[in-house]
């Protein structure tokens, strides 16, 4: 293996440290930053992330509420419930884990969420923040994705960098994150997407490539540059019956063989997914630290 490997798991100890040290700042003045998660259904990917995003907090001593509803309950149900949170002091951040159920209208929940306590930053408040490049809530993915950058040692400003991928909550935030006038930015950035000509041929020209597409081996050895950084935000579960629980996952880049010709790689498991609970923990807490300086 050429490649260095971008430990997201160390990265994201590193910040967990970091932000257990300000909650205890916090909490001897009083504050103690609280984060509802809500999860509705029973979808098993998304109860193992609520249940990661749990265990995190009370680690790094966060308070955290749970409230799973079951999957029938009702939109209106679910928009009371998230009203109820908007307006409770002990709650500074609200996460509603998605995908929902069918028949329920992602964007009025989202939208229903306070702007203040937007700690996933999907709300078009918090979208507009960072198209504006105004202070905000970042969403945790994408902001996962610039502290691994940065802890590898990447060069972001001046570098070229292609994102295959252009959703809501990776592609779109990320590519303006790393191309505005800020810290963590001012690189030129190039996004792919289904549409887009001639793909590999764009990908090899990048110093740091990130595949945001859902599709495994979208990013193959010979879309790289000898040296690029490559973050694979991909998380698929593939059949394999070696495993007792029937599938392993992968990312959307060809690990193995991208290994061989990239500077450095980040890993699934283990890469960006850690990240993004730390994120989330690290919006919670600046919420709880903002709600603070209100009330003082
Ligand atoms: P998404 O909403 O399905 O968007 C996928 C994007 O990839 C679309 O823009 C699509 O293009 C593009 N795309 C798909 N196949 C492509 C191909 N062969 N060539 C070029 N572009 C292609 O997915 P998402 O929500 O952004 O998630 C992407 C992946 O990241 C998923 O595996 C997801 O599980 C993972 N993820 C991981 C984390 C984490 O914490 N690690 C967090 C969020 C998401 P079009 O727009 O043209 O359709």
């Amino acid at each position: 293996m050429s490649a260095k490997l971008i430990d997201g798991k160390a990265i994201a100890s590193d910040l967990h440290s970091q932000l257990t040290e300000e909650v205890k700042v916090l909490v001897a003045d009083g504050i103690r930053p609280g984060l509802a998660v809500v999860l509705v259904g029973d979808n098993p990917a998304s109860m193992s992330y609520v249940t990661a995003k749990e265990r995190a907090c009370d680690k790094i001593g966060i308070y955290s509420r749970d409230l799973r509803l079951p999957g029938d309950t009702s939109q209106e149900k679910l928009l009371e419930l998230i009203e109820e949170l908007n307006i409770d002091p002990q709650i500074n951040g609200i996460l509603v884990q998605l995908p929902l159920p069918d028949g329920f209208d992602e964007e009025t929940v989202i939208n229903a969420i306070s702007p203040d306590k937007d700690v996933d930053g999907f709300h078009p408040v918090s979208i507009g923040r960072l198209v504006l490049n105004l202070d905000g809530f970042i969403p945790c993915t994408p902001h996962g994705v610039i502290k691994m950058l940065e802890a590898s040692g990447a060069k972001i400003e001046g570098s070229d960098i292609v994102i295959v991928g252009r959703s809501r909550i990776v592609g779109a935030p990320l590519a303006n994150l790393l191309f505005r006038k800020a810290p963590g930015g001012n690189a030129t950035v190039t996004v792919c997407h289904t549409r887009t000509k001639n793909m590999a041929e764009k990908v090899r020209q990048a110093d740091i490539v990130i595949a945001a597409t859902g599709r495994p081996n979208t990013v193959t050895a010979d879309m790289v540059k000898k040296g690029a950084t490559v973050i694979d935000v991909g998380v698929n579960r593939i059949e394999d019956a070696s495993k007792k629980r029937g599938y392993r996952l992968v990312g959307d880049v060809d690990f193995d063989a991208v290994k061989e010709v990239a500077g450095a790689i980040s890993p699934v498991p283990g890469g960006v997914g850690p990240l993004t609970i730390s994120m989330l923990l690290w919006n919670t807490v600046a919420s709880a630290r903002m709600a603070g300086t209100k009330n003082s």
